[in-house]
């Protein structure tokens, strides 16, 4: 089965925690101190630098042929069947671990692929001083690798990011000032914030969550990045990511759907600004506004999606993913008890199933939900009908 390349510009882009359009609104307002502003103008421009490497990173990839690509000859669901096949097998003769960490420090260069001469942390290796370094980045993130691969290895059976055991590589200090984190494709990178407007990223479980679930969602099934099908790429990475952080914060303890905050990026921005987080999947809409970044644009049900163009969020994608996220915290409350016992396996075998196409509507992937939901099918029909299914009105393209 031949497929028509697609067009570029639904390639994944670099996927970052803070969506262009909130950089692009605090330029555009103007009252954030003028060191901000330049670091909004450098991320964005920085960031748009590494889209096009991820770009050209694809098809290399492509030309090689070496592993599942959005674009691949051979459809991602056989390569999914393939891993889970491996999976079962080593699940007769004990499920075998593969983490395999490796932090670096960046150095603050800005460069498209930093430098790997300065490893902070590997795999089995001693936590980084104080003296080291203060800021601690380093060992956040080796304990977030950590936390994140045990959550899908103990909870979905998954391996690593790949299903197969791959290494996960992560670079702190990148670049001056960088107002972002994000995953490439094949590592994470965090920038240090500007302190100002926005914190660190290391310290955010479902940060890093959010981040490692674009590399399992492109490895299982790739949504386009682009308007719906960009927006439930967006939601699951939330929805994997709250239930990280709601095991992960305190294993020994964890939250159920009730105790949890549901908020995604709490405490990334800094002192001062009026925000609980970055996203409200209890109440989006409703986690920021504040006079130097803007306000929360997220709609909680399909009668507020907003129609965007390709050129605004990639038609939306961080924007109306506020709904699917909403129909998982209604989905993990009516159930009740921990979401990674009830609708998380629910949401992951309909993006595992190798049935999710690459250019899937809300309807679509809901109703894959509802044929997954086993016993819970009541509750599941029940939240998503809270948001609005099914969705009437169309396809959303402009
Ligand atoms: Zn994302």
């Amino acid at each position: 089965m031949l497929k028509a390349p697609k067009q570029v510009t639904r390639m994944a882009p670099v996927c970052c925690i803070i969506p262009e359009h909130v950089l692009q609104n605090i330029l555009e307002v103007g009252q954030a101190p003028q060191h901000v502003l330049d670091a909004c103008q450098s991320t964005i421009d920085q960031t748009k630098e590494l889209h096009n490497t991820r770009i050209e990173h694809k098809q290399s990839l492509l030309a090689e042929q070496e592993r599942p690509t959005f674009e691949g000859i051979i459809p991602s669901y056989i390569f999914e069947t393939i891993a889970r096949e491996a999976a079962k097998k080593e699940q007769l003769t004990g499920a075998v671990r593969h983490l395999n960490r490796t932090v670096y420090d960046a150095q603050h260069t800005n460069r498209r692929d930093p430098p790997r001469n300065k490893i902070m942390i590997k795999e089995g290796g001693a936590l980084i001083s104080k003296e080291q370094d203060p800021s601690y980045d380093a060992n956040e993130c080796y304990i977030g690798f950590q936390k994140t691969y045990d959550f899908y290895f103990n909870f979905l059976n998954r391996d690593s990011i790949d299903g197969r055991g791959g290494g996960l590589n992560g670079f702190v200090h990148y670049s001056e000032g960088y107002q972002n984190a994000f995953w490439d494709g094949k590592q994470m990178i965090f920038g240090d914030g500007d302190g100002v407007i926005f914190n660190g990223f290391t310290d955010e479980l479902d940060v890093i969550g959010h981040e490692l679930t674009h590399g399992v969602v492109e490895y299982t099934s790739p949504l386009d990045y682009s308007f719906q099908s960009g927006a439930l790429n967006e939601s699951l990475a939330d929805v994997f990511g709250i239930m990280i952080k709601q095991w992960g914060n305190d294993p020994a303890n964890p939250q159920t759907a009730e105790q949890s905050d549901w908020l995604i990026g709490e405490g990334i921005w800094a002192k001062g600004v009026n925000g609980r987080a970055l996203r409200d999947m209890k109440a989006p809409g409703t986690a920021y506004n504040d006079r130097r970044v803007g306000s929360d644009r997220q709609p909680g049900h399909w009668k507020n999606f907003q129609k965007l163009p390709l050129s605004e969020d990639q038609g939306g994608v961080h924007i109306n993913s506020g709904i699917p996220n909403h129909a998982f915290y209604l989905a993990s409350t009516l159930i009740g008890g921990y979401s990674w016992q009830t609708a998380g396996p629910i949401w992951y075998k309909a993006l595992t199933c190798g049935k999710l196409r690459q250019n899937a509507s809300f309807k679509e992937f809901a109703e894959l939900t509802i044929l997954n939901a086993g016993d819970h099918e009541d509750s599941i029909r029940e939240a998503w009908k809270q948001v609005g299914y099914p969705f009437d009105g169309g396809r959303d393209e402009l």
